[in-house]
């Protein structure tokens, strides 16, 4: 035997045909077989042995999906193609990478897959997801198996892999992988959650421990592939595995957070403060959310607008064109509220952090699609001192951080946050010391205090290893960061 794994048949009408480090798997219809990814050019002769052996003719394949364009899903398709007459289809953001390996810079797929492509042949059809994230191009595959009378839909994630987003990876120049990749790898494992999975499979054994549930096949009358808890919990696993990446990289870059911009010598919460904190060598930036009367996320921190504005009311008092008319002051120089919209537009591209506190209810959904839609997801904590509107937000949007403003922390409230999976300990400056970072920290909490009022608070808190802090003087900060 060629390849290092028997072909066989994992149910309905779906086999696996490849090897243990490069999945190839055909649905064989009527009219022919589809073949799903194909392992690079050393597969291919393991492929055309399964192909053998179980019956089936090269000249049989009639189509090829590609998962991605990494040579070890696709490195074989020109070859399969040559033998096969078949068509491959892939995802059109992925042809760089095909065009970079064995295929050759003049290999051209016979067609590009668009999100939502249902792919037939015979009577079975694939349907094909854009999946981005762990390349451009990543498409997944969907589609019904029969077996014993049951139907059962299995799905194949196209690209779970995290290690490409990893930031010397990224880098390298003959990649460039853009860093929005990783907003898109959350954004794929929210829609994929949507999908329900009875059977997965993978791109790479490992994935769905194919081995483990081959050998079960031939002891128990029970299909080991059916597991409709597999698909979710493999989701979780590769959105934990980026986490992890993502704070292994915050723990070297401590965030000096512009509290509502460069608070204390520019109207707060103002595109002016905000530009100046920037000045100031701040590397983030913390603002708060609040929604005017028609539904328009604003920055602006106070319940009340008298304190900056001079005006009577609240925010929610007013539609956006009449905040618009109001001036936020501060030492005579004056600006305007920004809605958040404007302020993601004006910084969303720079490098920094943002640190969004929800100040009222009903902002939720506005800021997280907002975070979305600015790609800014892997690079922003969602905070506020309710806790159950952060329970709202991770309801909404389970791939943001969230981060809980709290006087002080004492165990149940730790025990609270690690059940609504909230990432960020915010406690006043006053209450950090380097024992309970340490504490913090061991339970995986990043820690981030507020209301550092003075420079000693400001140094006792980074002794104390903080990972960051909100702070209305980041230049005096940024030069103790860079002493
Ligand atoms: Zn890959």
């Amino acid at each position: 035997m060629l390849g290092d794994t028997a072909p066989f048949r994992i149910a309905g009408n779906l086999y696996f045909v490849g090897t243990h480090a490069k999945s190839s798997h055909v649905l064989a219809t009527s009219r022919g077989l589809i073949m799903i990814d194909c392992g690079d050019d050393g597969t291919v002769d393991a492929i055309l042995e399964s192909l053998d052996t179980l019956g089936f003719s090269v000249k049989d394949v009639k189509i090829i999906l590609l998962s991605h364009g990494h040579s070890d899903h696709s490195g074989g398709a020109r070859r399969l193609r040559d033998l096969s007459g078949a068509e491959v289809y892939m995802g059109e953001d992925d042809l760089k990478y095909v065009g970079e390996s064995e295929l050759g810079s003049r290999f051209v797929p016979d067609r590009f897959l668009q999100d939502g492509d249902e792919i037939a042949l015979g009577e079975t059809v694939v349907s094909c997801l854009a999946t981005p994230g762990h390349t451009e191009g990543t498409f997944s595959f969907f589609f019904d198996l029969v077996e014993n009378g049951m139907t059962y839909r299995a799905g194949m994630f196209g690209g779970s892999g995290t290690e490409q987003l990893r930031k010397p990876y990224m880098n390298r120049p003959d990649r460039r992988v853009s860093y929005l990749m990783r907003g898109a790898f959350f954004k794929t494992l929210d829609r994929l959650e949507e999908e329900h999975v009875d059977i997965m499979i993978g791109n790479h054994t490992w994935q769905n421990d194919q081995d483990e549930k081959y050998k079960r096949m031939f002891e128990s009358t029970e299909n080991p592939f059916v597991d409709p808890t597999e698909w979710r919990k493999y989701l979780d696993r590769a959105r934990k595995a980026m986490w992890k990446i993502i704070r292994e990289e915050e723990k070297t870059e401590f965030v000096n957070y512009a509290h509502r911009g460069a608070s204390d010598t520019r109207p707060e919460n103002t595109m002016t403060a905000f530009y100046e904190g920037v000045a100031l060598g701040a590397n983030g930036i913390e603002t708060d959310v609040q929604m005017t009367r028609d539904g328009v996320p604003v920055l602006f921190h106070d319940d009340t607008l008298l304190r900056v504005t001079g005006e009577p009311g609240s925010v929610g008092d007013y539609t956006l064109a009449e905040l618009k008319k109001f001036t936020v002051k501060k030492d005579g120089m004056i600006d305007r509220i920004p809605t958040l919209e404007e302020f993601l537009a004006a910084f969303s591209w720079r490098k920094l952090t943002f640190a969004i506190e929800l100040k009222g209810d009903g902002a939720e959904e506005k800021t997280a699609d907002l975070i979305y839609r600015y790609g800014v997801d892997c690079k922003c904590v969602v905070t506020s001192f309710v806790l159950e509107r952060l329970r709202r937000i991770r309801a909404i949007a389970p791939g943001l951080r969230t981060g809980w403003l709290k006087k002080d922390f004492a165990d149940e409230d730790l025990d609270a946050m690690e059940a609504a999976g909230v990432d960020e300990v915010c406690p006043r400056a006053i209450n950090v010391n380097a024992e309970r970072v340490e504490e913090w920290h061991a339970r995986g909490f990043n820690v981030r205090p507020w209301a550092v009022t003075d420079d000693d608070l400001m140094r006792s808190a980074v002794a104390a290893g903080v990972d960051g802090m909100t702070i209305n003087f980041p230049d005096r900060l940024a030069a103790l960061l860079n002493k």
